[in-house]
């Protein structure tokens, strides 16, 4: 009975069956995302699958996506199972994927579904991040760890960025071509504080060319042909002002070995790589010095929403095989999706799960237009209005990114733990896929930057007003009358967060606002997601039951810290030290 379970669940298309994804493409601000992303459309000339208008690059997201959809579906949903069990093996220093791991990288890229955000100059696709980040949702609703693998072409982007026309006409066209990519940054001393790297490289004069020399930890995917590497390139120097970015060539030879492969609780078909490099040659990507506050923040901030985009499929999977088992499964007399304690959990999960995608898509869209204006600003001078726009949406981003990331890889954890609930004993075993999904959630919050480091870069956005003015923003939105009395509760909620705030910031006490910081940005989190699925509940009713439901669990969590911090004694902060 349960494999025949899961076969209902996959041999679908992914993308057709969640009609989620079409509304998020039907967003208002798609058309100006694509008339800054296609300048005019003036590619249509130079490559005959360029789109023509608006309406054509909406329909060229949607054929793409269905495809992405079907691959998910037929491939590599029904691989995700043998790949969790084989895993890759490290053969001579080198990484063997799964054979499923293979098998989907073969098909994405014979589909040309890599570099599907890089300028078609180079073979890619120039899509939006909106329908790139839905395949990634795709990908991981299929299977989360093979997401990583599919997910890293993210480097790309600040190869296109940030590098010479040199390096990007020599490594871009591999990408688009299905080559994979890295991100060489932890080591063993240097994890969440990323100043502390110390792999070495050195500029050799005579031949004009830079070398890497040190060790990697906890790399995905380490074996990958292009490596984005960051390294500690002036001597002498001890923090992050002292490193430099660099595009690496894996040529498999023995400049870079993969000396393990980790075994790890979950995401198993997804290699993480301890690295030794000798001698590695690499190119500099950038300026000097500018490795980790420039570059690799905006690599870490694409990479955050690549994570958003896997906890939301995760969060998918996990409410898809939620639902199906309850109706399937009978105990005193009735299907137990008829229990209250039952049809309670499955909805949370539903209402999560939207809430999620809700403030992904939202995130997108203000990364979407941001970037689309840093590529034109490349070009030609920006007007001062579009400066403003450009540095407004600049702004969105910063907010919603950490924001994203923290909730949506907390409640795919919060989902598969109560996925494995709704299935009882049987949720325990390895015949049901939600055990893998529960190991699998597991690394969400920990990588590209812990749910507590992601607080950390959230809680200026609270102290400054930065969540409130959106909040605000939000709050005069027209919304259909049915959802008056939740916007009247949010309204309340709101007063209760910004007086809560202002007595926090008034204490000028740093160590108590780090204490309850996670507290105040998941209360701005609550409102906000709430007000999304408002407005997305007055686009369409298929957001009705999860706004209505959400509503609910916000209420009581904002509740729940507000009275938390009101109460606190500001000396009992000494309580909780070891
Ligand atoms: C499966 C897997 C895949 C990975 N893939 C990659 C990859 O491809 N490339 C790459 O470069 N790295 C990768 N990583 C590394 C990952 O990004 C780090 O593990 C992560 O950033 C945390 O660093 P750490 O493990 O050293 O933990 P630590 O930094 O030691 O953190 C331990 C704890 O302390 C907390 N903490 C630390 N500093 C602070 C602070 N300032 N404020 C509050 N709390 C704090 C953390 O939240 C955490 O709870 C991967 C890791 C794993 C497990």
């Amino acid at each position: 009975m349960s494999f025949c379970l899961k076969k209902n669940l996959l041999d679908m298309n992914l993308y057709k069956e969640n009609p989620a994804l079409k509304f998020q493409l039907g967003h208002p601000l798609m058309e100006k995302i694509v008339a800054l992303k296609e300048q005019n459309f003036a590619d249509k000339d130079k490559y005959d699958y360029a789109p023509q208008d608006f309406e054509d690059a909406i329909d060229s997201y949607d054929r793409i996506l269905e495809i992405v959809g079907e691959i998910c579906g037929d491939i590599i949903a029904p691989n995700a199972e043998s790949v969790d069990h084989e895993g890759p093996q490290v053969i001579n220093n080198r990484v063997k994927y799964a054979r499923g791991t293979q098998e989907n990288h073969d098909a994405l890229a014979k589909a040309g579904l890599y570099g599907m955000a890089l300028p078609r100059q180079y073979g890619g696709l120039n899509f939006s991040m909106v329908p790139y980040v839905m395949a990634a949702e795709l990908v991981s609703r299929a299977d989360a760890g093979f997401a990583n693998i599919w997910g890293l072409q993210d480097c790309a982007e600040t190869i296109a960025e940030f590098a010479s026309e040199d390096i990007k006409a020599e490594f871009l066209p591999r990408v688009c071509a299905g080559e994979t990519c890295s991100m060489d940054l932890t080591e063993p001393d240097a994890g969440s504080d990323l100043q502390a790297v110390q792999l070495k490289a050195t500029f050799n004069e005579e031949d004009q060319t830079w070398y890497l020399n040190g060790v990697k930890r906890f790399i995905t995917n380490g074996d990958a042909q292009i490596k984005l590497v960051l390294a500690r390139s002036e001597e002498g120097t001890n923090d992050g002002r002292g490193l430099s970015y660099f595009v690496c060539d894996n040529k498999h030879d023995d400049r870079i070995k993969v000396r393990r492969i980790e075994n790890k609780l979950g995401i198993k078909g997804s290699p993480t790589c301890e690295l030794v490099f000798t001698n590695a040659p690499a190119k500099l990507v950038g300026t000097r010095r500018m490795g980790l506050i420039k570059y690799v923040m905006s690599l870490m901030n694409g990479a955050r929403l690549g994570v958003g985009a896997q906890s939301v499929g995760l969060s998918a999977a996990a409410y898809e095989e939620a639902l199906a088992y309850a109706r399937d499964r009978r105990q005193f007399g009735k299907a137990i999706i008829e229990f209250p304690a039952v049809f309670e959990m499955v909805s949370m999960i539903k209402a999560k799960l939207d809430a999620s995608r809700a403030i992904l898509y939202e995130c997108t869209r203000f990364v979407d237009v941001y970037k689309a204006y840093e590529a034109i600003e490349a070009t030609r001078k920006l007007t001062p209005e579009e400066k403003a726009d450009y540095k407004e949406y600049q702004r969105l981003a910063d907010a919603f990114t950490p924001m994203l990331k923290m909730f949506s890889s907390e409640f795919a954890n919060q989902n598969a733990y109560d996925c494995i609930q709704v299935h009882g004993g049987s949720g325990f075993m390895k015949d049901y896929a939600c055990e893998r999904l529960y190991r699998d959630a597991r690394i969400l919050t920990i990588y590209e930057g812990t749910s507590q480091l992601q607080t950390v870069a959230a809680i200026r956005h609270v102290t400054t007003g930065g969540y409130l003015k959106q909040i605000r923003a939000y709050e005069n939105m027209e919304i259909n009358p049915i959802f008056n009395p939740i916007r009247a509760r949010l309204v309340a909620m709101t007063e209760k967060y910004e007086a809560i705030v202002n007595a926090v910031v008034e204490t000028k006490n740093q160590e108590y606002l780090d204490f309850v910081a996670r507290r105040l940005v998941e209360m701005a989190g609550h409102i906000i997601m709430t007000y999304l699925l408002i407005i997305d509940a007055t686009r369409d009713e298929q957001f009705r039951t999860s706004a209505e439901v959400y509503i609910n669990y916000a209420e009581a969590e904002v509740e729940k810290h507000y009275s938390f911090i009101k109460a606190f004694n500001i000396d009992d902060i000494e309580l909780y030290k070891a």
